[in-house]
This record gives structure tokens, sequence and C-alpha cells, in this order.
């Protein structure tokens, strides 16, 4: 279903970050905010997309405090809940197929947790399990900290933490590792935290189809195109597992679901209705100067979040019940295709 992404062949100024190729194909130019201009280039060995030059910790982190903001302004406090919710029943959902394998997690880490409800779903399956969760951001440790009660630990995942070698049997990262910049050190660096036996289960998008909205403005406009949210690898679903297997995993689940965008188009169809649009170099600094006063802290109460007349705890197979009735994906397809929205991976560390 999915059709070839093509471009010229040009010098790159890093190299592959995953097999160290020299050459690429130049398939988009993108600008990050009015931050910085790249390419997006895909390498012809391992056919990982990625940015190039890639974007530094200081670009990355003006641009997603930007993002922040302009999401913030963008969905009220009604969506947050919402989210949370869907949050948790979806960690509820993957703690019960664990449980389905046999597998029971006591000392779990969350990578870049978000408001926390993914991992507080899991906990109400295995109420057992301790949860850390590492983040850069303090705003968000100290919210998962008196929120949750989580550990936390403050860090980015390209950055290793010696403290923490084989302290956990599992390590999650949802929405991670397609912001990354160096996802070989990031594998390499989950591959030490976790114990022996232990489990990496990731959630990212289906590059293929996330970087075919880049392409388009590329091919039908010959455009730069916008950047807001920093997606800074495009994976490949084959390519990836490669790269799993060779940083010392192996798979358990991997597959893509979701195939309604891929109905629609993305991926294959060439539609100017489907493009990225064509880049006016938003300003971050609008955003970060006279946006960010409008941004209101919501107090979010765990107790009343979670409210719902599905969730109790002394009749667990109701929430259980509801929430895999939500959640569970009944098609599944394997990655290699590079069809469906989303790539879903749980490998047990060799
Ligand atoms: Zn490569």
């Amino acid at each position: 279903m999915a059709a070839a992404i093509t471009g010229r062949l040009v010098e790159r100024e890093e190299n592959c970050r995953v097999c160290n190729e020299k050459s690429g194909e130049q398939i988009a130019i993108v600008d990050y905010w009015d931050i910085k201009t790249s390419r997006l280039i895909s390498c012809p060995v391992c056919n990982h997309i990625q940015l190039d030059p890639m974007l530094n910790d200081e670009e990355t982190a003006k641009g997603c405090l930007a993002y922040y903001i302009e999401e913030s302004l963008r969905t009220g406090t009604k969506e947050q809940i919402k989210n949370c919710i869907r949050n948790f029943r979806r960690g509820l959902v993957f703690g019960l197929s664990l449980k389905h394998k046999k597998i029971s997690p006591l000392s779990v880490l969350e990578l870049g947790p978000g408001s926390g409800y993914f991992s507080a779903g899991l906990q109400f399956v295995f109420p057992a399990a301790e949860i850390s969760v590492m983040d850069v951001n303090t705003e968000v440790l100290k919210f998962n900290q008196e929120h949750h009660n989580y550990k936390i630990i403050q860090g980015i995942p390209d950055n290793f933490l010696p403290g923490h070698t084989a302290k956990f049997d599992l390590v999650i990262a949802r929405d991670i590792i397609e912001h990354v910049s160096d996802i070989s050190k990031v594998l390499s660096n989950i591959n030490l935290y976790l114990g022996p036996n232990g489990y990496f289960h990731f959630l990212t998008p289906n590059g293929h189809e996330d970087v075919w909205k880049h392409y388009l403005t590329a091919v039908l406009a010959n455009a730069p195109s916008e950047l807001l949210i920093n997606h800074v690898n495009y994976y490949d679903g084959k390519g990836l597992k490669d790269l799993l297997l060779q940083k010392g995993f192996k798979p358990v689940d991997y597959y893509t679901y979701n195939l309604k965008t891929t109905m629609r188009g993305a991926g294959w169809k060439k539609d100017r209705k489907l493009m990225s649009p064509v880049s006016r170099k938003s300003s971050a600094d609008f955003f970060l100067k006279e946006k960010a006063i409008e941004v209101s802290n919501t107090e979010l109460i765990k107790k009343t979040i979670l409210d719902q007349w599905y969730i109790r705890s002394r009749a667990k197979w109701i929430t259980y019940a509801y929430s895999l009735f939500q959640h569970f994906s009944l098609i599944r397809v394997n990655p290699g295709y590079n069809a469906g929205h989303e790539i879903y991976g749980l490998f047990k560390k060799t």
C-alpha cells in the first residue's frame, strides 16, 4: 500500500544515526518554527528518515515550550481530563496484555510520562509495581510526584545515568523515540537500564505516514513545510526492528494499527489536502513572550478524574471489560508494510 518516497541524492551534514551512512536522499525542507531550517533526509541503506542537521538541545527546548503553550491554548481543561482518562485505560489494557503473557513488572521506568496516567492504568493492574518517571522538565516531574507518588529522575533518554543500571524490569517510551536526537544511543541506554529478561514497550508514529505530509509539500508545492512539533525521526517498520535486534532486543509484539489514516490516503495518495502547511516560519518568541501568560494552570485532581462509573477497585473486571472494549485493536498489521498510523512494540532484552 505504501508508495515509495524518493528524493535527489545529496551530501548530508551528519551521518545517519542508525547505520552511519554518509549519503542520503533529500525528501523535504522543513522549518522548525523560526528556530531552524533543516532537511528531511532518507537513508538509502536503512530507510531511516531524520532531520539533517539535527536540532540541538537548546533549539528543541525552545520549540517544545512554544508548542506546549500553543497546544494548551488550543485544548481546554475538558480535553486534558479526557486525555488523562484515555491514557489510564490504555495503560490498563497494556497491563492486561502483560498479565496475559504471564509478565508481572515490579519496577517500571516511563520515559517522558506526560500526565502519568498511562502508568497509573498499568499500576491499577499491578498494584505492587513501583513506578519511576524520567523527564527533563521540572514541572512534569513535580506533577508526577505529587499527583501519582512516582519516583522521579531528571534527564533525557540520550544521556546515560549509570546510577540506574539494571534497575528496571520494564521501560516504557510512548511517543518519545520520534523526538530523540540519537536513537542508537537511546536504545543502548534503555537496554542498560533493564535487568536481565527486562521488557521495553514503545509507541511511535509510522514514519512513512508521518513524513508523507512533508514529502507532499515538497513535491506538490515545491516549498518548505512547517514543523511545529519536533518529530526528528521517521521510522521505517523493518528498519526499526532491525535496529532493535542489533541493540539486544527481540520482538514479543510488533505491529501497526489504526488504518483509518491509511484509508484516507496518508502514505500513498498525492493529494494537496494531505500536505503539511507551507512554512510561515511561525514565531516561537510570540508564544513564549506574548501568549505564555494566557496559559492557566488547571488543577487536576486524580480522585475526580478517575471518578468514572466503570473504574472500580473492588470490581476490576468491569474496568477491564470497558477498557478493552474501548482500546483493544483487532486489526494488526506487520510494520514492514509501513501502513497504519502507529507502531506498537513490546520487545524483550536478549
Ligand atoms: Zn541509515
